[in-house]
Parts: structure tokens; C-alpha cells; sequence
């Protein structure tokens, strides 16, 4: 359902309508526009002949409940996975594609291995939100939070994000808080000036992965052709214009970025910015291999020491594949 497509429809009827219209789409999260009766039935009828409200969606059955995957798949046949987080504190989080494939190419993320599709219209990321609501619904539960780190470079399809998040914060619609939605990027620095200049409070997440421009290149070669000072001066940008700490995602390759040199020298690139590091160990499969656990220990420890903020993300989903850039689509 394109934005543009409805305010094309909408043309000869009162404003107010495309609230209505919305609101029954993503607040009401109706299936079928008949159900929509308080709108006139010319328009259900023409909203049922341009606008479907089915979302092709499949859960893929890992026999656990506190982390579903789900594959969705478009009018085209493209599919993106998305992934619904339950803890145990009650949130439920949404982690969504914004892209089919992504350009980036990161050598540890199994996304960039099915290459870049296409972008993802804004309808099509709220989908996989609409997808998991009604999964929800059924227990009287709502989507808490949403994070913009599954298929895809949310900053490279700024527009289609821009206008889901839009959807996603107003109070007719989802209605979900700006500070509970998430926007992760490998490091687009117009991208992120943008993302600070629209006025909302959005936490932003940096895929920083490596402390300097040489293993950046190495193991993220799409996203590497912006110099990482660049890029820390839009991050530094971003948290003078939100006030919101930046969460810097590293994801840690045994023997590749692990080091305590490395972690020194990223202590040293980023001490002066509000925010923390969240150590990844590498949870995937491909030509890296994940720390040992002791590694992994003392790479955050030399973070601590140099005064850095460090959280570990508890693995959730890496048996599905559904952890950090270990989204892939595959209709089982
Ligand atoms: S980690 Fe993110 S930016 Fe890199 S290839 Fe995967 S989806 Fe794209």
C-alpha cells in the first residue's frame, strides 16, 4: 500500500481519510477492507481493488518461542526474513529488512552473499510489522520495539525508511516511541547527517566491526569506501543533534579483529562519543570462526579499562540464523 498510490486515490475525499485508511491498516490491522465500515462503501471497494491487506508471510518453526523468524514474501516473489525478539521483561522487538540482498558485501554477514535485489518499499517493511502484530494480537500483546537490522542498508533506502518510521512512531498507527526504534547502519555518513537532521529521537547503531580503515576494507569492503574519521564525525554529528547515545556494534572474527590492540586503538577512536560498544561474537558460518571465550573476555575488558561502555548481545536466535546481519531468506 505505496503512500503516494493512496494519496493519488484519496484525491477528491476529505483529508481526514487517510488517517482513517491508515489506522485501519496499521492500528486496527484489519485483513479485509469490508471490515473498514466506517468508511463509505465506494471506497472500501476501490481500497479492495487497489490495496491488499494479506501479508504472504510464513513462520519458520526453530521450536522456540521467545525468537520466531519469519520469511515474507512480496507480489514479486522476493522474499526478505525478519525476526520477532520476546524477552522475558515483555518487550517484543521487531528486527525488519529494509533492502532484498544489501550492496555492502560484508564478508561475515550471510545477507550480502545473496547479493543486493532490490529496495524495499515502505508498505513492504511495514508488512513484516503488520506480519508479527497479528502474531501478537492473538495474545493481546503489541510490538514494543522495532530495529532496522535485518536484510539490507536502511541508510541507502533513506526514503522508504524515512516514511515506515514515520508510520511506525505516529499515535493513529503503531504507535511506537522514536526512542524505541533503532536504526542500524555500516556507516553512511550523509545518511546519518540526514538521520540527525529530521528532528526525532531514533537511536542510531553504528556496524563499526573494525578500529581502523584497513580491517574495515578487509571485512567490509561496500561499506569501507567512507574513511571511518568520516564516518565518526557524522556519528558525532548525530549525538549532538539527538542527545542519543550511539551504540557501536562490533562484530568480533577470531584472529581478525579481536585483538587488544585492537580494542585499544578502537577505545582511542571513539572515547570522546557518548555510547557503548555491543561485542557480537561471530555466530555464523564462511571463512570466520567465532573467539574463544576467553578472547572475547579480555577484548572487552581493555574496552572497560580505557573507560568505554561495553554490553554483549546474548546470542538470541543464532540457532535460526536470525542474529546480527545472519538474516537469508529461505521459504522452507
Ligand atoms: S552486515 Fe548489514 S550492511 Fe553488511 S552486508 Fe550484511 S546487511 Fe548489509
Amino acid at each position: 500500500m505505496s503512500n503516494n498510490n493512496i494519496i493519488e486515490l484519496l484525491k477528491n475525499e476529505p483529508s481526514y481519510r487517510y488517517t482513517q485508511i491508515l489506522t485501519e491498516a496499521y492500528s486496527k490491522l484489519i485483513d479485509d477492507w469490508e471490515k473498514a465500515t466506517n468508511l463509505p462503501l465506494k471506497l472500501r471497494k476501490k481500497l479492495k481493488e487497489n490495496f491488499s491487506l494479506q501479508v504472504n508471510g510464513k513462520i519458520i518453526d526453530s521450536g522456540r518461542t521467545d525468537c520466531l523468524k519469519a520469511v515474507i514474501e512480496f507480489e514479486d516473489r522476493i522474499l526478505v526474513e525478519s525476526v520477532l525478539l520476546r524477552h522475558k521483561d515483555g518487550r517484543n522487538t521487531v528486527c525488519v529488512s529494509s533492502q532484498a540482498g544489501c550492496v555492502m558485501d560484508c564478508l561475515f554477514c550471510t545477507t550480502a552473499a545473496t547479493g543486493f535485489i532490490r529496495n524495499l518499499y515502505s508498505y513492504e517493511i511495514l508488512a513484516q510489522l503488520v506480519f508479527f502484530q497479528r502474531v501478537l494480537g492473538k495474545e493481546n500483546k503489541r510490538i514494543t520495539n522495532v530495529v532496522f537490522m535485518g536484510m539490507g542498508e536502511p541508510l541507502i533506502n533513506y526514503e522508504n525508511t524515512m516514511e515506515a518510521i514515520r508510520i511506525l512512531n505516529n499515535k493513529h498507527f503503531f504507535n511506537i516511541g522514536q526512542r524505541k526504534i533503532s536504526v542500524s547502519t555500516s556507516g553512511i555518513p550523509t545518511g546519518i547527517k540526514n538521520l540527525a537532521d529530521e528532528g526525532l529521537q531514533l537511536n542510531l547503531a553504528l556496524s563499526i566491526n573494525a578500529p581502523n580503515d584497513e580491517i574495515r576494507k578487509l571485512i567490509m569492503p561496500g561499506a569501507s569506501k567512507y574513511p571511518l574519521n568520516e564516518i565518526l564525525d557524522s556519528v558525532r554529528y548525530y549525538f549532538e543533534k539527538t542527545g542519543r547515545r550511539i551504540m557501536f556494534e562490533y562484530v568480533l572474527l577470531k584472529d581478525i579483529n579481536d585483538k587488544e590492540e585492537h580494542a585499544i586503538e578502537l577505545s582511542g577512536k571513539i572515547k570522546d562519543i557518548e555510547g557503548f560498544v555491543n561485542i557480537i561474537p561471530f555466530n555464523g558460518k564462511g571463512i570466520y570462526t567465532k573467539p574463544s571465550f576467553d578472547t572475547i573476555n579480555s577484548f572487552k575488558s581493555v574496552l572497560m579499562k580505557q573507560k568505554i561502555n561495553v554490553t554483549q548481545r546474548y546470542e538470541f536466535g543464532s540457532d535460526i540464523s536470525a542474529a546480527c546481519g545472519q538474516l537469508v531468506f529461505r521459504f522452507n
